[in-house]
């Protein structure tokens, strides 16, 4: 299948780490049908609720907000780790979180740095080789705070879990989602960034005893280096597998997070009018308008 631009982001790396093959139908063959669960639907609930009360310091506001997200089969079974009373306490306890309260919500584009959408536009990559086909890498920062005393930006990934780890530091130390936004507040504040101060608010989602922690990393001028270096490899990759026409399988993402994958039905098939044919009969899922605060060109080492 032939594209004439294609846009990756954070989790669409993810996929194609976990099956190159279930990248391949969403992105050239637009299977859109989305993996949704408890921790997806629930996390992004809380994300919603817990961003507006940053900016409004509005509790039950807040919580309307969740209420309002939560899906309604939650009510069912109070006692599931996901439910809505669940969140409801876990929510409580992330707006009486005091560490955040010495930051204030950064102002980027004249708009509170919350849910900031960006995009980076590879400078010197394309698709093929013989048409230009660009790609970009698109991505939200879910908040940028500032701190005042010390005069720095923290870009902060708010973390919804039910895992028990009573040390969540090797979950984020080399976690490299953050990365590239040290290219979109660099573009913000007009000038280089030699460090990233970012930070992960690890919230433990539970009816009784949630959980919140701050986990600050410094991250260095290499490691965002290690991070584009990263992505010029994959892109490389990807660039290989689109012009074979042949992207590979990985069995281990067929049952990912205890879930058939939803590429199963029609993975066997290597036609291209058949898996088109099959996902005909699918229902196009509504795609989020994508409208960047920050539109930055970057280019990449590519090791030639
Ligand atoms: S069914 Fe398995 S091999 Fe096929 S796309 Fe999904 S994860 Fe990959």
């Amino acid at each position: 299948m032939r594209v004439d631009s294609l846009q990756i982001s954070h989790s669409s790396r993810a996929m194609f780490a976990s099956c190159p093959r279930k990248l391949e139908f969403r992105k050239f063959y637009n299977h859109s049908r989305r993996e949704e669960s408890s921790a997806t639907l629930t996390g992004s609930a809380l994300h919603k609720a817990y961003q507006d009360f940053l900016v409004h310091k509005d509790r039950e506001r807040a919580i309307f907000i969740l209420m309002m997200e939560m899906p309604t089969a939650y009510d069912e079974r109070p006692l599931q780790p996901r439910s809505i009373e669940a969140c409801y306490s876990t929510l409580l306890a992330m707006m009486d979180f005091q560490q955040y309260n010495k930051f204030e919500v950064a102002v980027i584009d004249g708009k509170p740095a919350i849910e900031v959408p960006f995009r980076l536009r590879i400078a010197n990559f394309s698709l093929e080789d013989d048409r230009h086909v660009p790609v970009e890498y698109i991505g939200y920062i879910d908040v940028v705070l500032f701190d005042p005393k010390h005069e720095r930006f923290i870009s902060t990934d708010i973390k919804t879990t039910t895992r028990g780890l009573s040390d969540f530091t090797p979950a984020y130390k080399f976690d490299d989602q953050q990365l590239p936004y040290a290219f979109v507040i660099e573009s913000a504040l007009g000038q280089p960034v030699d460090q990233l101060d970012v930070q992960y608010m690890n919230c433990v989602i539970s009816l009784d005893n949630p959980q919140i922690t701050n986990l600050p990393f410094v991250k260095s001028r290499a490691d965002i280096e290690d991070w584009a270096r990263g992505l010029a490899l994959d892109l490389q990759m990807l660039k290989l597998y689109y012009n074979n026409n042949w992207f590979p399988r990985r069995v281990s993402g067929c049952t990912a997070y205890n879930r058939t994958c939803n590429a199963f039905d029609f993975c066997h098939s290597r036609d291209s009018a058949m898996i088109e044919h099959m996902l005909s009969f699918e229902t196009a899922q509504e795609q989020r308008q994508f409208d960047p605060w920050i539109d930055i060109e970057l280019t990449l080492e590519t090791g030639k």
